[in-house]
């Protein structure tokens, strides 16, 4: 890590906070970088602490570019303050320190520093633990509610844990930011699939609030031939359940240019396979990759293919060739995004052994179906503008409602209904 004093003295602490503006949590990030500045780490803890629990995973993950730093003045001219770093480091050093989160006044953007509830004997049940429900228990304990985590697996991070491979995200500083939330006294059932081990009902009856947030981590489909063949592989699925088969002297297409996409590509690759090869129907600018991901693939040895499309996966058994054709890029009308039309006759074949189809994600129908609330036309649970399901009390945030897929924007809508449950005890 370079110099984090050094990366702070960059920042220009400009009045007007666009990177906060930019950043979904609205972390006072001009404040964060002021205090490293002074090197007074916990106080730039603090001023975190008011808008996330999440600092270590946040400055590590985050599509920064599209975020908070594509937003930095500094970037106008030049390159931009590293604000995932010194973010990072912050949460590394209140884990290392043990700089205290209830010493905390919350407020800002959370605006819950009169807590009148503290201590107010309402529970709550967090369905979930990816950003979403470990921001909202977090948020809520710290402000006195009794609140229990519900996981499917045995192990808390939902998809922190599941969908983000190691060389992005160290388990190990996982584990840290996970004990650090749970030590503000929450309580985890294990092993418990909503639907399944545990039912809606049960914790409608049992708990004052319910929040669910179990992501939605279905791989979509495109429709094209083959697609069930031997080979063809969810990208989410793929990195969830971490079952991989052998890679070794095998080709390998990843489709979609998004980060699960260069998750895959990454993982695969350094899996030991031939050639991994991204499939992607716009051009590379248009990627909604981070930057960053992108040029690691390449220098890894991802090769990619832009403007290109996939029309049919072929082979007996298995996966033995996949069709292309190349595409160009219109303005359609009404489009803000050009769109990719594919060029008549320009098909092609690639020899390939396994497909691996990351072009987006939703939501576990079966398990959504069930649960008795109103769903919108997509299969997302519908809520209100408080995030309230159709249930009352019951409450749903993250990728579950269709939220943008990314751990700060789940983070926020967990945050929002702690902040929403809070409010209304404090009414009460
Ligand atoms: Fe610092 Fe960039 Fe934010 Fe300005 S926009 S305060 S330079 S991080």
């Amino acid at each position: 890590m370079e110099n984090v004093n050094e990366l702070s003295e960059y920042c220009l602490n400009c009045k007007t906070k666009p990177c906060q503006k930019a950043c979904p949590l609205e972390n006072d990030i001009p404040e964060f970088i002021k205090n490293i500045k002074n090197e007074n780490y916990e106080e730039a803890y603090k001023v975190l602490s008011k808008t996330t629990v999440l600092e270590s995973v946040c400055g590590r993950v985050c599509p920064h570019m599209s975020q908070c730093m594509g937003s930095c003045v500094r970037g106008i001219k030049s390159h931009p303050v590293n604000i995932g770093e010194l973010e990072a480091f912050i949460g590394d050093m209140a884990i290392q320190n043990g700089y205290n989160m209830d010493d905390v006044v919350v407020q800002n953007g959370c605006n819950i520093n009169d807590i009148k509830c503290k201590k107010n004997g309402k529970s709550v049940a967090v369905v979930g633990s990816g950003p979403a429900g470990l921001t909202c228990a977090a948020f809520l304990a710290r402000n006195g509610f009794e609140v229990t985590i519900y996981e499917k697996y045995d192990k808390l991070g939902g998809i922190l844990r599941h969908g983000i491979p190691e060389f992005r995200l160290d388990k190990k500083i996982l584990d840290n930011v996970i004990n650090k939330i749970l030590s503000l006294g929450i309580n985890v059932e294990y092993n418990k699939k909503l639907g399944v081990n545990v039912l809606l009902k049960e914790l409608s009856d049992n708990y004052d609030y319910v929040f669910i947030a179990i992501g939605a981590n279905i791989p979509w489909k495109m429709g094209i031939d083959g697609e069930k063949l031997n080979g063809v592989f969810g990208g989410n699925s793929l990195l969830e359940n971490n079952c991989h088969p052998d890679y070794k002297e095998k080709n390998v297409a990843i489709i979609g240019g998004g980060n699960v996409a260069m998750d895959c590509a990454r993982t695969i690759n350094k899996m030991g396979a031939k050639k991994v090869t991204v499939i992607y129907r716009r051009a590379e600018e248009q990627m909604p990759a981070e930057r960053k991901e992108i040029e690691d693939a390449k220098n890894e040895g991802v090769n990619f293919l832009f403007q290109t499309n996939i029309i049919g996966i072929f082979g007996k058994d298995k996966v033995e060739e996949i069709e292309c054709v190349k595409t160009e890029l219109m303005q359609k009308e009404g489009e803000t995004r050009l769109s990719p039309i594919d060029i008549v006759g320009s098909n092609f074949n690639l020899k390939m052994d396994y497909v691996v189809m990351a072009i987006g994600s939703t939501v576990e129908e079966n398990v959504i179906n069930n649960l008795g609330l109103e769903c919108n036309n997509k299969s997302y649970i519908k809520v209100d503008e408080n995030c309230e399901t159709s249930m009352k009390n019951v409450f749903a945030g993250g990728d579950v409602i269709g939220g943008k897929a990314t751990v700060a924007w789940a983070a926020r809508s967990g945050r929002d209904v702690a902040k929403y449950i809070i409010d209304k005890c404090i009414e009460e």
